[in-house]
């Protein structure tokens, strides 16, 4: 009978190793976790609807990748995306910058303030970088890869190719706008570019939505 005990994954003298536990993607491919901040989820400055709903899932899926970056909106309290910084401006209006056309937010994810830490629920261990983004007064970052002048970086490009990664998985909040722009942007910068829809949430301005979604599938972004 000995002779039928092979080992591997039949063996019950073999442990699996991690590696086997959990359905780990290649190492090449890397999640990266999007603004899952407190002023982004329900009770939050810039409330996004259903925005904590989505953690548990990405907590989960955390364990099947080897490289995980968080992203960090990080604002000075002068900054020009808060339409507290522009007298007269209402919340969610257009303003122009010398960049183009900004939305002027609520006041939100102040540095240091606790609207600006993680979700209390976020598992942030799994995590070896935090992108802080937005974080100069004249200029707003949608984007873990570039500020909102589309030439800026934030350094994950060079972060990401150093450790041999070409696939991104996204997640986070909110799918229309920090989630997107990164999506577009790690496509132009020529990643393949996986979104999980299941775990975004959406602001929806004024059709921004459908907008997102069409640019994302234009640019070959997965949207699964
Ligand atoms: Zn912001």
């Amino acid at each position: 009978m000995w002779s039928l005990l092979t080992k591997g994954m039949g063996d019950p003298t073999h442990f699996p190793t991690p590696l086997e536990r959990t359905a780990m993607r290649p190492a090449n491919d890397a999640l990266i976790v999007i603004d899952v901040q407190n002023d982004f989820c329900p009770g939050g400055a810039l409330a996004v609807a259903g925005g904590d709903e989505i953690i548990g899932g990405i907590n989960a899926l955390m364990g099947e990748f080897q490289t995980v970056v968080l992203t960090q909106d990080w604002h000075p309290e002068n900054h020009l995306s808060f339409a507290d910084n522009h007298p007269g401006a209402e919340p969610f209006s257009l303003t122009e910058m010398p960049y183009g056309p900004q939305v002027l937010w609520p006041s939100h994810c102040v540095q240091g303030t606790s609207g600006a830490e993680f979700h209390p629920t976020l598992q942030t261990g799994p995590a070896q970088m935090v992108i802080r983004k937005g974080f100069r007064p004249e200029i707003d970052s949608y984007s873990a890869f570039f500020e909102n002048d589309k030439v800026t970086p934030t350094g994950l490009d060079g972060y990401l190719r150093s450790r041999g990664v070409s696939h991104v998985t996204l997640v986070g909040l909110a799918t229309d706008f920090c989630v997107a722009y990164s999506a577009l942007d790690a496509a132009r910068l020529g990643f393949d570019v996986r979104v999980r829809k299941d775990l975004c949430r959406a602001i929806d301005l004024g059709g921004s939505l459908g907008a997102a979604r069409d640019a994302m599938l234009a640019a070959n972004v997965v949207l699964e």
